[in-house]
């Protein structure tokens, strides 16, 4: 345990750490937090302060935070072989397992796996393999990918370059050849259309810009099943079937980025189970060590590893801790408890459909526009007024508001735009569930007094 006191602690943070997606000049001025310790679905400060994380870590933590055979797998790895490199023909008992392992829980038709540290780090891979797998089909001028407005695939210059958020591309210079459609955000951007219409029109977007950038240019369309850090935007159900028409009708890749979505979160092991839709390319993290090691990836359907794999040459991309043992092992126990306790599938018929029931209590108050969600993810969009959908403020002011009551309630969630955004580990019980509705209940009336 330190000897630093929670003020020594919290100045030495001020003073010296840049936090990601943080003000500096204010967390310089006011400090933050210091939490100090997980049990369950709770997290407590250097206070002993208890939380409900009603957001799973960073939408990782899906078994909770006490999983000792995680833990356990790790620490036995950590002293039998702490590292070696997964380069020049080399690999490790755990990397050949997990790959393996991940082979059985993704859908038919992806065999292979390259492992990443991160979910930012799998997206800049696939763009590295997309355009491989179209040089070696001799397509070499296919390279332009197309994501969306408002999607998020990450931070580095490739991932946030896909991602369309536009505060963090006005920040940095991205890559040229990404193009962006917009969202299938049907409450925000809807108006008064159909919900179908909207998602109809908003899907053939995809149609037009290929037409517009030429097929024999564009390489891959990447989307996450639910767009989470945007605000958790459910596709309307036309969405994804008008999609994979297109991609199945063009000769362009599709990735499905199922950092948030995969592992259960929806209510299936993949997002794109949920949507019934087949991509190409997976890109996964978070969940898959259920937070406890860093590890990303991408999973690689056949049509594109049947190509990099039967043509001459190096694929010349790498990353010192590809397939770290370490982060192997924590995958392996990881999806093995899933395995061994039917977490997906109790989830999607016991916990889940509660936490959307209860979450739809919360309809009716005043300032709540929308309640939306599937599985284990769900957003509650704040409004002035419920029929116009008046914002409740100009800015994110009100959300962030209601995010601060929340977390002084003793409840994580998260504020992105207008919206209040949960994301509760899989194995919280009813009780627990009833909860973090309670305090999102209180949080939500002390915004209304605030902003009504
Ligand atoms: N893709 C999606 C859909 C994400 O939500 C995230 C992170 O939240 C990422 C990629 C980036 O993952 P990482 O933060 O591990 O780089």
């Amino acid at each position: 345990m330190s000897k630093n006191t929670t003020a020594q602690l919290q100045q030495a943070d001020r003073n010296h750490h840049l936090h990601p997606f943080t003000d500096f000049k204010q967390y310089s001025a006011t400090g933050g937090r210091i939490f100090s310790r997980a049990e369950h679905i709770y997290i407590y400060d250097s206070e002993d302060n208890q939380f409900l994380d009603g957001m799973s870590g960073l939408w990782c933590c899906n078994l909770g935070y006490s999983q000792p055979k995680i833990i356990e797998a790790v620490n036995q790895q950590m002293q039998q072989l702490p590292y070696y490199n997964n380069f020049f023909n080399c690999s490790n008992q755990p990397a050949a397992e997990m790959a393996k392992a991940l082979v059985e829980v993704t859908p038919d038709g992806f065999n292979n796996v390259f492992f990443t540290n991160s979910g930012s780090e799998a997206n800049d891979t696939n763009i590295r393999l997309v355009h491989r797998y179209y040089d070696l089909l001799e397509k070499p001028n296919k390279k332009l990918i197309i994501g969306r407005k408002n999607g998020y695939h990450g931070s580095t210059i490739a991932a946030a370059s896909l991602g369309g958020m536009e505060f963090m591309h006005k920040q940095y210079r991205g890559i040229d050849y990404v193009h962006h459609i917009d969202q299938p955000h049907w409450f925000a951007e809807g108006g008064d259309s159909d919900k179908n219409e909207f998602g109809l029109q908003v899907a053939r977007q995809l149609e037009a810009k290929i037409d517009e950038l030429g097929e024999e240019n564009v390489a891959a369309f990447i989307a996450e099943p639910i767009q989470g850090a945007g605000g958790v935007i459910i596709p309307p159900d036309s969405y994804w079937p008008e999609i994979q028409r297109i991609c199945n009708e063009r000769d362009i890749l599709l990735i499905s980025d199922e950092v948030i979505c995969g592992f259960g979160r929806t209510g299936n092991w993949f997002g794109c189970e949920t949507y019934n839709y087949q991509p190409d390319l997976i890109t996964f993290a978070k969940a898959v060590t259920n937070g406890f090691q860093p590890l990303g990836g991408v999973m690689v359907g056949d049509k594109v590893a049947n190509v990099l794999k039967t043509n001459d040459g190096e694929f010349g991309h790498g990353l010192t801790y590809s397939g770290h043992p370490a982060s192997c092992a924590a995958g392996l126990a990881t999806l093995s408890i899933m395995q061994e306790q039917n977490i997906v599938e109790n989830t999607a018929q016991t916990i889940a459909p509660y936490l959307q029931q209860q979450l739809r209590s919360l309809s009716d108050h005043p300032i709540v526009g929308e309640v939306r969600g599937t599985g284990m993810v769900a957003a509650i969009e704040l409004v002035k007024n419920k029929n116009s959908r008046e914002k409740i403020a100009d800015d994110s002011a009100a959300a962030v508001f209601c995010r601060d009551q929340a977390i002084n309630n003793g409840l994580m969630v998260r504020a992105v735009g207008d919206a209040m955004v949960t994301a509760p580990p899989m194995v919280s019980s009813k009780d627990e569930i009833d909860q973090l509705v309670q305090r999102l209940h209180r949080a939500l009336d002390a915004t209304a007094k605030e902003y009504n």
